[in-house]
């Protein structure tokens, strides 16, 4: 009889790990607790229109999770050209910044104003070195602060809903990576021989059926293997442990309670819910650091627009205060097959609290503020809105605040005492990653799973990356 492994959580990540162990010759069980595969690179029908939960777009420096991405997809796969920019005082700006633009969009002496702060900023940081110490001073110390003001500061206090002081540094060095003005400013008048991961310009999606094809394909294969099961609607009640072993997953479904012993268990759901979910319950130390890490919710707002389109990018980042909305994304830019004829759909974003205000607004209050607000950017008129309707995401970010990593530690310390548990994926780690970080995670764990060898997650990554580049 071979090995089975029960895997909580049917996103990318546990699709992977189970897809890299059924190929291996294993089995597996995946307990989903929503109805659908795919976790947050889902995607839905809705009547003529397939909506992601916010722009995916797939593009990934490591060659394997390419060529499997690829693979799956097959002739489903069509390679687009990125467009996002930032909507600001009536203008489009690029992003990643595009120094010739700024230059075009902003009034002279707002221009000289920048230059002259980063130059200030330079200067003093000369003198005494500015410390990485949260993302206000990571971007100030790179960009000068009326670039700061207008591009980064403003957005990311509006989406995380609190001060950039706040806010870790890793949140920049891991989504502006390497980017400074000056970089900025080298790009545009040179092509650099490296680029940066935030500047890739091609990527993968899929014609028809959305990015969670990607998903549906994986869990296809799992299901094609005899003796593999995925089970969606799935009510996790309790992980048993005792001593350095997970014993038995004790879950519901249709009413019906089952306890499934467990030889080896993998989770991707998230970490603090994983850790609620244990009995006998983890020391009071880890349960106290599991109760600091919060994560940023989403509502995803869909509108129906009557008209082809409304801009040509894939998404756009609105900053400004004065509006709810922190980003738009059109995927009929992504796929012309995702809406009909005439018709397209744009989902607003609106970053908030699990059971905050936002959270708890209806359906039809929440399609006004998106339709208002995109009709005050001047993006669209509010006639033009033919229907609109809601998704709502808990889980959508890790949020990086100054103390997150010391409390992931202690979390992540607790869970690599069990001989027969990996805790992986974007929520199993906390970790802000991307859908090919989850594809390599569930590769690389299946693969150690399938050696036998040991398992370290913090370096699951690395390893990968140095391998395939
Ligand atoms: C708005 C937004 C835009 C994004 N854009 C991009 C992009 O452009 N490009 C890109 O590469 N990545 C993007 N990402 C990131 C990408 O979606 C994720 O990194 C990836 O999908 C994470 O996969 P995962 O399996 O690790 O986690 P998840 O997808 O979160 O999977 C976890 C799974 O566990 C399930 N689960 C949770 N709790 C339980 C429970 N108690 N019992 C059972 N199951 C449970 C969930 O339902 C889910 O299916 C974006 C993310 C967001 C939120």
């Amino acid at each position: 009889m071979s090995r089975r492994t029960t895997i909580l959580g049917a996103g990318l990540a546990g699709l992977s790990a189970g897809h890299t162990l059924v190929k291996g010759g294993e089995t597996v069980s995946l307990l989903e607790k929503e109805d659908y595969i795919g976790g947050l690179a889902a995607s839905f029908k809705v009547g003529d229109y397939t909506i992601d939960l916010g722009p995916h777009r797939f593009h990934t420096r490591n060659k394997r999770v390419h060529t499997q991405v690829e693979e799956l997809l097959a002739t489903n796969a069509h390679w687009k050209n990125r467009l996002s920019r930032i909507y600001l005082r009536g203008k489009f700006f690029n992003y990643p910044l595009n120094a010739g633009n700024v230059v075009r969009n902003l009034p002279p002496w707002l221009l000289a104003k920048a230059f002259l702060d980063y130059l200030w900023v330079r200067a003093k940081n000369a003198v005494k070195p500015i410390p990485d110490d949260c993302f206000q001073n990571w971007v100030l110390k790179r960009f000068g602060r009326t670039l700061y003001d207008l591009f980064f500061g403003t957005y990311t206090e509006k989406a995380w809903g609190i001060p950039c002081t706040q806010v870790s540094a890793d949140w920049a060095s891991q989504r502006i990576t390497l980017l400074s003005l000056w970089d900025t400013v080298k790009k545009t008048l040179f092509r650099p021989k490296n680029v940066p991961r935030t500047l890739v310009s091609k990527f993968i999606y899929p014609k028809h059926g959305g990015v969670g094809q990607i998903a549906e394909r994986l869990g296809e294969e799992i299901r094609n293997h005899p003796g593999n099961s995925i089970q969606t609607g799935v009510r996790i009640k309790r992980i048993r442990w005792a001593g350095d072993k997970v014993t038995s997953v004790e879950y519901e479904k249709n009413g019906v309670v089952r306890d499934e012993p467990v030889e080896l268990l993998v989770s991707t759901i998230p970490l603090t819910v994983a850790l609620e979910l244990f009995d006998p319950a983890p020391p009071p130390d880890v349960m106290k650091s599991k109760d600091t890490l919060r994560y940023k919710a989403i509502v995803f707002v869909f509108l129906i627009v009557d008209r082809p389109k409304v801009t040509d990018d894939h998404w756009v980042y609105l900053p400004e205060k004065h509006l709810r909305v922190h980003r738009i994304s059109e995927f009929k830019n992504f796929s012309e097959f995702s809406a009909p004829e005439g018709k397209t759909l744009v989902a607003a974003e609106i970053t908030c609290n699990y059971e905050d205000e936002t959270w708890n607004m209806d359906t039809p209050a929440l399609v006004k503020l998106a339709t208002a607000d995109l009709a005050t950017a001047g993006l669209i008129q509010p006639h033009e809105v033919l229907e609109g309707f809601v998704r709502r995401e808990r889980y959508s970010y890790p949020l990086y605040d100054l103390v997150y990593r010391e409390h992931v530690k202690r979390c992540l310390d607790f869970m690599k005492g069990f001989t027969n548990f990996h805790s992986s994926g974007r929520q199993g780690l906390f970790q802000y990653g991307n859908m090919d970080h989850s594809l390599a995670m569930g590769l690389v764990l299946g693969e150690k799973l399938l050696r036998g060898e040991g398992v370290d997650h913090d370096k699951l990554l690395e390893e990968e990356e140095s391998v395939d580049g």
